[in-house]
């Protein structure tokens, strides 16, 4: 366990924020983290359990605790004739593990090859990218709750998945830490090349081995997104808006052009991406903060800004919106304060 005070978030958030913590706390072994709750039940003090800070955005000093389960490892749980279950420590950086499938064989990750951040955070969050989600080939989580300390197992159906949604976020209850993640991998080629740049890239190319898919999406995402080492951004800051198929139809008497694609029989999901750049955010910078250039959904920090610049930069962004398409969009950063 390693504990500091008054630390400094910087190097842990990819928007690079600087910003103290009241203490930070890292736990690299699960019996370690469970005596730790039995002295001290976190429910009863404020504290936040951080990743690696790919999708937060902290607005101020933060007057707690921040709580990091770091537990390494890949193991090799069992092994069918089909498929693979890896059993993968919180701490375990994303795309090492998507590299460490692809490198092995193991289909089903390579589509969400450098997603920043953690193990931990991917059932949480469900991350997804080029049409697959983590919930593809999530077999089962592991979590120690933050009042009892005891450890459950959570099946695919008790996670509760839904779009950048868990079980583990909902209603803001937080109450586990994830401590280890179960993927069941493929071993028989498995490709998604469903989602449209995809397809059009692997067009000619019948058959792209797992490697090729990487390295396409790689470029694909480097093309598109600023590396957070360069420049402070945590992805895609807003959700895409799910609709109700009436509201939808109205938008396109107005938008003709408007992307869409249906969810279910009525609702459809817009691109907030196109909704920012058609109110003629893309580009836009004030002081030290920004709406990239590539992308609209992205905000960025230009080197010097504080999390309240940039949180007021989205609120900005939501009122236009609002008043520009009469859609309320909502954001996917977790703002901490
Ligand atoms: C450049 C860039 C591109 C991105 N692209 C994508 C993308 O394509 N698709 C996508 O889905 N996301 C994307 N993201 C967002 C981000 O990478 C994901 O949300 C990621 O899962 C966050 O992981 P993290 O470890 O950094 O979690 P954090 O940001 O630290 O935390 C996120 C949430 O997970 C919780 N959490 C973290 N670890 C644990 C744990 N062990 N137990 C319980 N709760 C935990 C936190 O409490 C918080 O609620 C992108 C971000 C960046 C910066």
């Amino acid at each position: 366990m390693e504990q500091y005070f008054n630390f400094d978030i910087k190097k842990h958030n990819t928007f690079g924020i600087s910003a103290l913590a009241k203490e930070w706390i890292s736990f690299d072994d699960v019996k370690e983290l469970q005596q730790f709750i039995r002295k001290r039940p976190l429910t009863k003090e404020k504290h936040f359990v951080i990743g690696g800070g790919s999708n937060l955005l902290f607005i101020g000093d933060y007057d707690g605790a921040l709580i990091k389960a770091n537990f390494q490892g890949i193991e090799l749980l069992e092994e069918s004739e089909k498929y693979v279950y890896l059993k993968v420590g919180a701490g375990v950086i994303w795309d090492y593990f998507v590299d460490y499938c692809v490198k092995h064989n193991y289909w089903g990750a390579e589509n969400l090859s450098i997603i920043p951040g953690t193990v931990g955070a991917s059932p949480v969050q469900n991350i997804g990218a080029y049409g697959v989600e983590a919930q593809d080939i999530i077999f089962d989580v592991r979590a120690i709750n933050k009042e009892t300390s005891n450890e459950r197992i959570f099946s695919f159906d008790d996670c509760e998945f839904g779009y950048r949604n868990s079980f583990f976020k909902k209603d803001n209850k937080q109450e586990w830490i994830v401590t280890e993640v179960v993927y069941r991998l493929s071993k028989e080629a498995n490709r998604n090349l469903s989602y449209g740049p995809l397809k059009q890239l692997f067009a000619e190319v019948p058959e792209p081995s797992i490697k090729e898919i990487r390295e396409a999406i790689i470029k694909l995402r480097e093309s598109k997104l600023p590396d957070p080492k360069e420049i402070g951004n945590a992805g895609s800051f807003f959700k895409n808006p799910i609709i109700s198929i009436e509201e939808n139809n109205k938008l396109i008497q107005d938008y003709p052009q408007i992307p869409y694609y249906l969810v279910d029989i009525d609702k459809s999901k817009l691109a907030a991406g196109w909704l920012i750049d058609q109110a003629g955010w893309r580009g836009h910078e004030q002081g030290e903060v920004g709406v990239h250039q590539k992308q609209a959904l992205v905000l960025i920090n230009k080197g010097k800004a504080t999390g309240k610049e940039i949180f007021e930069l989205s609120e900005k962004i939501i009122a236009s919106i609002k008043k520009e398409f009469n859609i309320k969009l909502e954001k996917e950063v977790i703002i901490i304060d």
